[in-house]
């Protein structure tokens, strides 16, 4: 900070009553005309002085106020809330950042019990607080809920500086910290935190169900299937018919927990692959006998396009397979008597591309990704089916290195498309 000149008007007039008195003494030796020209050129002289020392003054007042100014402007614009209260927390001067924390204005904050922003409940605690904050040494600190006039409470740490040499009498330096981002995202992470262990102890226990329910059921099948090859003697029509139903419920029921167990896996990241080189038209014709019978029922045309001599994909056969009838078995589901139903196999640079075309019902545009995640039926369908069985097949498809993607014209039919990498030989 610059220093104003110092002025001593004393002074000043003592230097010039001893001039005058100067003048005086030399008057009587020298003419009076040159003692007027030499007092009036003094005077000139002493008032160029006055006027230097006059701006020198209103220069630094001027570089006072810009310094104060810029100060004010530090306070004012600071980025965080910052305020002065008296010892009962009484606001006394409060910047911008104080004013958009407690969303008053900043003339309304002038005067305000920063008391009158704590929740009602927690007043008589804060008000311990500040007695002990107004005993304290230098600084302290506290942590506060405040509520804004508007909004939702903000929770702050506080550090408070004390002056006991303000000109108003003691006063408290507050410095405030919102710290309610940073609470909220400790929230958000323990909760998700929380409902991912949910989902992982509830995933589990469904693998567990899962996997002691399908031992019972082989053994149903098993023994159905014992009993309608007569092994202990034939059935009799009546017989025969109940064993077969109870056979057929028990493979569904098998494919089911099948599914599920997959989908376990999947989700665990245990669904285990073994890559070799499969023959792609193998895979799918045997995929597709597997639908054969299910396309007749409906009367749907079932075929597959000619495919390439020799393709071969590197994929696990048995999983290739099980994708496939997935999707065979979905279009025959999803498309009505009379529609037709195609499978497309092709070489597209190193990936082998598998496609299943139907004629059915088609899916929404916006649905299209849906469909892959689990539990998702678009649908209402009334054949049997959880919704697992894409969601398996694009892990699968993706456990063997490749994807699988859905596209659909409503009213007209979808395709889905499978790609592997091909076999290198
Ligand atoms: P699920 O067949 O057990 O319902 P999926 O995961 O195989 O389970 O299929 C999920 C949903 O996707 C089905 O319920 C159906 O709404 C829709 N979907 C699948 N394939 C087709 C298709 N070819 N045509 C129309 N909708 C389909």
């Amino acid at each position: 900070m610059s220093h104003a000149p110092h002025w001593e008007p004393h002074a000043e007039i003592a230097a010039w009553s001893s001039r005058v008195d100067e003048v005086r003494r030399r008057s009587d030796e020298v003419p009076s005309e040159t003692l007027l020209a030499v007092a009036f050129e003094e005077l000139t002289v002493a008032e160029e002085e006055l006027r230097v020392q006059e701006q020198q003054l209103v220069e630094a007042n001027e570089a006072l106020a810009t310094e104060r100014n810029r100060y004010l402007a530090l306070f004012e614009h600071a980025p965080v809330p910052y305020f002065l209260t008296d010892p009962a927390g009484v606001i006394r001067q409060a910047n911008a950042a104080t004013s958009a924390l407690l969303h008053v204005a900043p003339k309304h904050l002038k005067g305000k019990p920063l008391a009158s922003f704590v929740p009602a409940a927690e007043r008589g605690a804060f008000r311990r607080e500040l007695l002990r904050i107004a005993a304290a040494d230098d600084t302290a600190s506290v942590e506060l809920r405040l509520k804004p006039r508007r909004g939702e409470p903000r929770f702050v740490s506080a550090t408070i500086g004390i002056s006991r040499d303000a000109a108003a009498g003691p006063e408290l330096r507050w410095l405030l910290v919102d710290e309610t981002p940073r609470r909220q995202r400790e929230r958000e992470a323990a909760a998700r935190a929380a409902a991912e262990e949910s989902d992982r102890a509830k995933t589990e226990l469904l693998a567990t169900v899962s996997h002691e329910l399908r031992t019972p059921l082989t053994s149903v099948g098993g023994y159905a299937g014992i009993l309608l090859m007569g092994v202990h003697g034939p059935l009799n029509e009546r017989q025969a018919v109940d064993v077969d139903r109870i056979r057929r419920a028990q493979s569904h029921a098998s494919r089911l927990l099948d599914d599920l167990l997959d989908y376990f896996r999947a989700k665990r990241g245990h669904l285990e692959v073994e890559l070799a080189a499969v023959p792609v038209a193998d895979a799918v014709a045997s995929a597709q006998a597997m639908v054969r019978p299910l396309a007749d029922a409906k009367r749907l045309t079932l075929r597959a396009l000619p495919a390439p001599q020799g393709l071969t994909a590197r994929a696990d056969g048995e999983r290739l397979r099980q994708v496939v009838i997935n999707l065979l078995s979905n279009a025959v589901k999803f498309t009505s008597e009379g529609g037709a139903v195609e499978v497309r196999v092709a070489a597209d640079g190193s990936d082998v591309v598998i496609q299943v075309r139907d004629t059915g019902i088609g899916i929404p545009a916006d649905r299209l990704e849906d469909l892959f995640k689990p539990f998702v039926r678009v649908a209402a369908s009334d054949q049997p089916g959880v919704g697992l069985g894409l969601a398996i097949s694009r892990e699968l498809a993706r456990a063997m290195n490749g994807s699988l993607a859905a596209d659909s014209v409503q009213g007209e039919g979808s395709t889905f498309t499978l790609r592997v990498p091909a076999a290198r030989d």
